[in-house]
């Protein structure tokens, strides 16, 4: 075992994960330094956190960074950084990231050596990874005894299960990253779970919110890649367009917090001020509320239940404003109940569901499906995958790679 791997590394007591049982608190400041492994630091979130890393050196440094192909980006954050190592998934871009750096880290390639380097020392994980590339790092991470600060939600998605049997249903280690699950995870801050009456997950109902279904037909990626309230990396803004994100979530959220899925209800918010709500069996309901910033909820993975100061934007409660609801149209928007179908189906369902919309996204955004086809692509993967995973055991971590190749393989071929 090379000597930067700790199987069992020392969880810093600031992380008291979900528990809600102290009352919020400025950071102590006699913590010891935290490391943080950063797992698709390239990305729209990995960079966001970074950035905050930067700003507020206290909080920890970073040890291990990791990217899939973008060298040049990979090598500036390490010369800021410096972490000790450093994952490239695409060995081709070898030549690039040498010769940008300015020091001299470990570096390791290809999609084991990412896998690995979730279980490598240090005192979180951030798994900032994009589709099912993130689902074996938290396996390892869990696996290992880790505690993962999760932005990828399809890790949830395809083996929530799993995760749960392996966690024995306490999620407690997994810190949602999130925004939706961030806010549900502060409001629930000192509430026990069983007071949980429901859960209402906000969505800003994305860029086609009032396209007419014949408008709708016409849709180029250049109109679903313009998100009216986030700037996101190229997949979660599609999902986000679709309401298949909003599925996703939904799902994500089941597992987090052990509700029902007919207890959580989608509503679009178009604003996207109002993050999530938690109704209680009192009929008390608590949100948490902010302007749309994903460094609200990435630093709060970092210093749950406490909070540290940082100049992120408020809102400006002297500005006449509406914050306005309303229900989701699932006639226009099919994706959001695909989502809510697989995880009822269970087994291997949500995994094709997630496999199957990846390579629909990916071909939306080539030209190689309409925009309606997404979804159409999707149903016709979990109908034809009704017969094929029957004697798949969602405790073994290699039915869900199955069913994953499975569905990337049929919504690949999959035609109209
Ligand atoms: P991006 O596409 O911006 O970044 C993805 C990161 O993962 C990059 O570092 C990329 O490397 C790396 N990566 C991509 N594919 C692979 C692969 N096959 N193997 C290894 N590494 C890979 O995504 P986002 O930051 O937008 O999203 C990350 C996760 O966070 C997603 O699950 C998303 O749903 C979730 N999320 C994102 C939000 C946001 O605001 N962006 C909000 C809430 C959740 P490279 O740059 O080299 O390609
Ligand atoms: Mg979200």
């Amino acid at each position: 075992m090379p000597w930067f791997i700790k199987q069992h590394t020392t969880l810093n007591p600031y992380i008291s994960g979900m528990t809600p049982s102290k009352p919020t608190q400025t950071a102590p400041n006699s913590q010891p330094e935290r490391t943080f492994t950063v797992l698709g630091a390239t990305g729209s979130i990995g960079t966001q956190l970074l950035e905050i890393l930067e700003q507020s050196p206290s909080l920890g440094r970073v040890r291990v960074l990791s990217a899939n192909r973008r060298a040049e980006c990979l090598a500036e954050l390490a010369n800021t950084h410096k972490p000790e190592i450093l994952v490239l998934c695409d060995p081709s871009q070898k030549a690039i990231l040498e010769q940008g750096l300015t020091y001299q880290p470990t570096i390791l390639y290809g999609e084991e050596a990412l896998e690995e380097s979730s279980i490598y020392e240090s005192d979180l994980v951030i798994n900032a990874l994009v589709g099912f590339s993130g689902f074996m790092p938290t396996v390892r991470a869990i696996r290992a005894g880790k505690t993962v600060a999760l932005a990828n939600k399809e890790s949830l998605v395809v083996g929530g299960a799993w995760l749960s049997h392996e966690l024995g249903g306490d999620f407690s280690r997994i810190l949602p990253i999130d925004s939706e699950h961030s806010a549900m995870w502060q409001a629930l801050q000192g509430e026990a779970r069983n007071a949980i009456q429901k859960i209402i997950i906000t969505a800003s109902g994305g860029p086609f919110r009032q396209w007419s279904d014949s408008q709708m037909e016409t849709i180029t990626p250049g109109d679903a890649l313009k998100h009216p309230n986030w700037s996101m990396g190229a997949k979660i803004t599609i999902d986000s367009s679709t309401l298949m994100n909003k599925g996703l979530e939904m799902i994500e959220a089941h597992w987090l917090f052990g509700v029902p899925m007919d207890r959580i209800e989608p509503v679009v918010h178009p604003q996207s001020i109002i993050h999530s709500v938690i109704e209680f069996v009192d009929g008390s309901s608590k949100a948490q509320l902010g302007p749309p910033d994903m460094k609200v909820p990435i630093l709060y993975a970092l210093t749950a239940p406490h909070r540290v100061p940082y100049p992120n934007p408020t809102i400006d409660w002297q500005q006449a404003a509406q914050w306005t609801f309303e229900p989701v149209d699932h006639d226009r928007f099919p994706s959001i109940g695909l989502a809510i179908a697989s995880q009822q189906t269970g087994g291997m369902a949500p995994a094709v569901l997630n496999a199957a919309n990846e390579v629909a996204v990916a071909r939306f955004l080539q030209e190689s499906l309409s925009y309606k086809q997404i979804a159409q692509c999707v149903e016709a993967a979990l109908d034809a995958s009704m017969n094929e995973f029957t004697q798949s055991n969602v405790n073994d971590v290699d039915s869900y790679k199955d069913a994953d190749n499975w569905a990337r393989r049929y919504a690949k071929s999959w035609k109209a």
